[in-house]
């Protein structure tokens, strides 16, 4: 039964069993390991243009249109996350300017009252006007995708023709329309890009943006991650470092990334080491996807909709009772890198990354 002693599976019957209710703490998201979650990674489609060798399958099976959330329903979510305790939101996808309201849903949220408002995009489609209307509206920073440097890698990455220069002149406009600082993210794998670590810094520097390397996690449809395709972030320093002098940045415990300024000049760059130093401890973020469906934890495949009780008539106390029961169950942390761990089944894009 959950809280409302409606039995679970009248309203959706793929639920999981319920989570626990949560006694204390009616304004707050707060797991049962003591953390309180204030970031929200919402995800608005599933769609994307691209096909990321690390990511999404060629032939993706998109989550049926009746199933996604319209534009009312996600700010009535993110108000109802706002009311208890959410004071970060990252929109992404799937590719987030693929969704056709994108624009109106960034005047709403805008207007939340929110600390800080993200979007994580390809970069394929940024118009320099969007851009200076989402910094109206209230948008603070933007991430930008970009695996190589290297025009004739981006088409075998990316399995598409988004060309290299149309990415570039998107994290140009992004940063002159003042939403900084822009980051670009590269997954990086061994064998694949690795080659272009220092290539990464000198952009970084040249173009005045936070250059992120990630490690390349198992969360590609393919199922084709390894470790040993993995290239540590402590590698990726040491290399980075035969060219460049850095020093680390005062990161706050919530970053998922670690640091680095270089002693001169503009720019930065950082490292999100989830697989060789899980930052699980302080991770105070949640994921909702495209069709509603909560999840607390990137790694791990618990998860619930939430979208039956929102289409079921649910009050807005229903809806947040909900929030709190599911994140009650956030695991502690996730199990890479050691025996029992099992990878999720669902692919970043429909996760949201
Ligand atoms: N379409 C947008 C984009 O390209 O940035 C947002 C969605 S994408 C799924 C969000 C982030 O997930 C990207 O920065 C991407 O690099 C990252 N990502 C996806 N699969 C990954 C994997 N297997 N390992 C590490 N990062 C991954």
């Amino acid at each position: 039964m959950c809280h409302l002693n409606i039995p679970l599976h009248i309203l959706n019957t793929d639920q999981p069993s319920p989570a626990p209710t949560q006694a204390e703490h009616a304004n707050k998201l707060l797991d049962s390991h003591g953390r309180q979650i204030r970031d929200l990674r919402l995800s608005i489609t599933d769609r994307c243009n691209v096909r990321c060798v690390y990511c999404m399958a060629p032939d993706v099976k998109y989550i049926p249109k009746m199933q996604l959330l319209t534009l009312d329903e996600y700010i009535r979510l993110i108000k109802i996350s706002i009311s208890l305790g959410i004071n970060k939101l990252r929109i992404t996808g799937g590719e987030p300017t693929l969704y056709p309201h994108l624009d109106a849903l960034l005047e709403k949220v805008g207007k939340l009252g929110l600390k800080d408002i993200a979007l994580t995009t390809n970069g394929s489609q940024i118009k320099k006007q969007w851009a200076t209307r989402w910094k109206e509206y209230g948008l603070n920073r933007v991430t930008v995708s970009l695996d190589t440097l290297r025009p004739e890698r981006k088409d075998a990455i990316t399995r598409s023709k988004t060309s290299l220069e149309t990415v570039i002149g998107s994290i140009d406009a992004l940063r002159d329309a003042g939403l900084t600082p822009v980051k670009v993210n590269a997954v990086v794998m061994r064998g694949v890009n690795d080659d272009e670590v220092i290539d990464f810094a000198d952009f970084a520097k040249e173009h005045e943006v936070d250059m992120r390397m990630i490690e390349f996690m198992p969360l590609d449809a393919g199922k084709r991650w390894e470790k040993r395709h993995v290239v540590s972030a402590n590698e990726l320093l040491e290399r980075i470092k035969t060219k460049h002098e850095v020093v680390r940045e005062n990161d706050s415990k919530t970053s998922t990334s670690m640091n680095y300024r270089f002693t001169s000049g503009a720019g930065r760059i950082g490292f999100i080491a989830s697989v060789t130093e899980s930052f699980c401890g302080a991770c105070d973020r949640m994921r909702m996807m495209a069709d509603g469906t909560l999840r607390p934890c990137l790694f791990s495949d618990e998860e619930w909709s939430i979208r039956p009780l929102l289409r079921n008539g649910a009050s807005d106390d229903e809806l947040r009772q909900f929030f709190r029961d599911s994140l009650w169950q956030k695991s502690a942390g996730h199990a890479m890198g050691r025996d029992d761990f099992k990878r999720p089944d669902k692919t970043m894009s429909r996760i949201g990354g």
